[in-house]
């Protein structure tokens, strides 16, 4: 009985031509050896199973070749080619770093080096991660790297660059090698699938070649192992099965159905796919890169970031036509959400399900209200003929008369329909106008979402509040001039947002501002309104001196969090309002305070308070 070959193994590359995926390095290696322009030491960085190794003994082979191709690969046939086939050279020696680490091992190492080749010029010696090594052996192997005999060369290779010496660095030449992109690896599995007489469908080695994240020796194991499985019919439906992935299908269901607000049917496919068996949390994340997946499918030119086949492309760009990026940007924003509190809800199910709630209510005109957000800048008059020849009014009183009639006909206008989206035009911001609009912002941040209504004879005119702070008051506007535009979308952001960048804030001031740094980490920022924050501090001095950073706070939060209207307020704690430890993580907070060691224990086994 034939011996079983794995796949990886069968069709490992023999010449530089069949590599896959690292055409430019390959292309480097190549030319280097027809010139003769050999360093003593080359240094392969990438992940695993993208072909490091597989280059290396590509390289020992061609270099050791007795008479090369026109091409300038090795021609297979010499007695140094035949003896590499044959695994007998004497001119490649292995060493797998992660096993054998040791002074010694990388002693007998030194000792093969002094010998010369006796067929073929070049002794190549391959060290497989070798970040793995001992410091001493590190320090035994370097003085060997800085003077090595002229017919030794040293192929270093890692998956972890950053942990290697820079001593070590400094004396290799580098090659970075890429992930191998999915259609490169589904170019691959095609071949050897049709040299194995294996009947592949595309989508299901394309699902292989996702699973396999870039990896071309993972990949081909996870295609004997799903071969072995179905017995040589390799189809989506039994790949999906066999790897235990979520079917994309699901996706494009569920989306359907919050495209068309269904939340119940959305909760009803949800509990499906649990029931399967598959993790609400992978369930999000996937949902999530679907959404992904349909926001770069919208523009031909980020088009070709998406890695599936032509027939579910075609899928992505017809659904993606149902979607407008505002809700893609929305619904990424929110499963993300999602993602990142799952480790600490401590009710998972109903976490998912809110979320397929707030997705779905996206596409519905209270969508605001849901992510948490201001009202839109728009203005939504009910009768559209009676806005244009509006009473003028002087800026003074229009700002009375939203709040004198805020609770006449606030139902009126959360249930109109968008019939059209009108946007306050950019008057000229007068001092008055601005004045007037800090005011509103002031009035916003208050708490109230109030939604500012304005009579007009019979008729009930109900518009939205811009808060735009540069916009002007929207009767003014509305007198004015009534052109239209568009005003940019600002992103929803949560406290943790907040506090995030806070402290990147923080730990990018200079060092000078050390001591500013270290306080403002010990500072928490609290979510006032939606887009106002407020950090309390202990005393004035501290807080003169939040005062004075605060624009810069600001600036920093409105721009990684992209929202123009982020404002930031400084207060003292009262003296009466003492410091109690409400949760546990106040608690932990104080304790740290008083012994810090506390706070290395934590880092030291990554713990999380919640
Ligand atoms: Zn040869």
């Amino acid at each position: 009985m034939e011996d079983y070959i794995v796949s990886a193994r069968k069709y490992r590359p023999m010449n530089f031509d069949s590599v896959v995926g690292q055409r430019a390095l390959t292309i480097t290696l190549k030319n280097a050896i027809a010139t003769g322009k050999l360093a003593h030491a080359y240094l392969f960085c990438g992940p695993r199973g993208v072909g490091k190794t597989t280059c290396a003994r590509i390289f020992a082979r061609t270099i050791n070749c007795q008479q090369l191709t026109p091409e300038g690969e090795a021609c297979g046939q010499c007695e140094s080619c035949l003896a590499f086939s044959e695994q007998r050279s004497y001119n490649i020696h292995e060493l797998d770093a992660a096993s054998n680490n040791s002074v010694e091992d990388i002693r007998s190492l030194i000792e093969q080096v002094r010998v010369p080749p006796q067929i073929g010029r070049y002794k190549v010696f391959i060290i497989d991660e070798v970040h793995m090594l001992s410091p001493a052996a590190f320090n035994a192997f370097l003085k060997t790297l800085e003077e090595p005999p002229h017919h030794v060369i040293f192929i270093l290779a890692t998956t972890e660059k950053h942990k290697i010496l820079p001593t070590i660095l400094s004396r290799c030449q580098i090659y970075d090698f890429n992930r191998m992109n999915v259609n490169d690896t589904v170019d691959h599995l095609k071949y050897v699938a049709q040299k194995e007489g294996i009947e592949a469908e595309a989508e299901a080695l394309n699902v292989i070649a996702q699973k396999a994240d870039g990896g071309m020796r993972d990949a081909l194991s996870i295609f004997d192992q799903v071969v072995s499985f179905t017995g040589g019919h390799v189809t989506y439906q039994r790949v999906i099965e066999t790897l235990n992935v979520l079917d994309y299908e699901y996706y494009f269901r569920i989306t359907d159905m919050l495209l068309d607000n269904k939340v119940s049917d959305s909760m009803l496919l949800l509990n499906e796919i649990l029931n399967k068996g598959f993790d609400g949390h992978h369930f999000i994340t996937g949902l999530a890169s679907h959404m992904r997946d349909l926001l770069v499918s919208r523009d031909a030119s980020t088009l070709p970031l998406l890695e599936v086949s032509d027939s579910v492309r075609a899928r992505y760009s017809d659904q993606a036509q149902r979607c407008d990026t505002k809700f893609l940007y929305r619904a990424i924003k929110v499963c993300n959400d999602c993602d990142l509190n799952y480790r600490a809800s401590k009710n998972k199910r109903l976490l998912v399900e809110l979320t397929l709630i707030r997705v779905a209510q996206l596409t519905t005109d209270d969508a605001d209200a849901w992510c948490g957000r201001s009202p839109k800048k728009t203005l939504k008059p009910l009768f559209k003929q009676q806005v244009a020849p509006a009473p003028s009014t002087s800026g003074a009183t229009t700002v009375s008369a939203p709040q004198a009639t805020t609770s006449a006909a606030p139902t009126s206008v959360q249930q109109a329909p968008a019939a059209s989206q009108y946007t306050g035009p950019q008057a000229p911001p007068s001092p008055q106008a601005s004045g007037v609009a800090a005011l509103f912002a002031k009035q916003q941040s208050q708490g109230e979402k109030a939604v500012p209504t304005l009579k007009q004879g019979q008729l009930s005119v109900s518009i939205r509040q811009p808060q735009k702070s540069d916009a002007p008051v929207p009767q003014q506007s509305v007198k004015q001039e009534p052109t239209v535009h568009t005003v940019e979308e600002d992103f929803i952001f949560n406290e943790n947002d907040i506090r995030y960048y806070w402290l990147e804030f923080a730990n990018q001031l200079p060092i000078e501002e050390n001591a500013t740094a270290g306080r403002m980490k010990n500072l928490r920022p609290k979510l006032l309104t939606d887009t106002t924050f407020e950090v309390a501090v202990e005393n004035e001095l501290v807080s003169r001196k939040m005062q004075s950073m605060a624009p810069h706070i600001v600036k920093h939060m409105r721009t990684q969090l992209r929202n123009s209207k982020i404002e930031m307020t400084v207060r003292v704690i009262q003296s009466n309002e003492a410091k109690r430890a409400y949760g546990n993580v106040e608690q932990f907070k104080m304790m740290s305070n008083k012994n810090p060691v506390l706070l290395k224990f934590k880092e030291a086994f990554g713990l999380e308070l919640n």
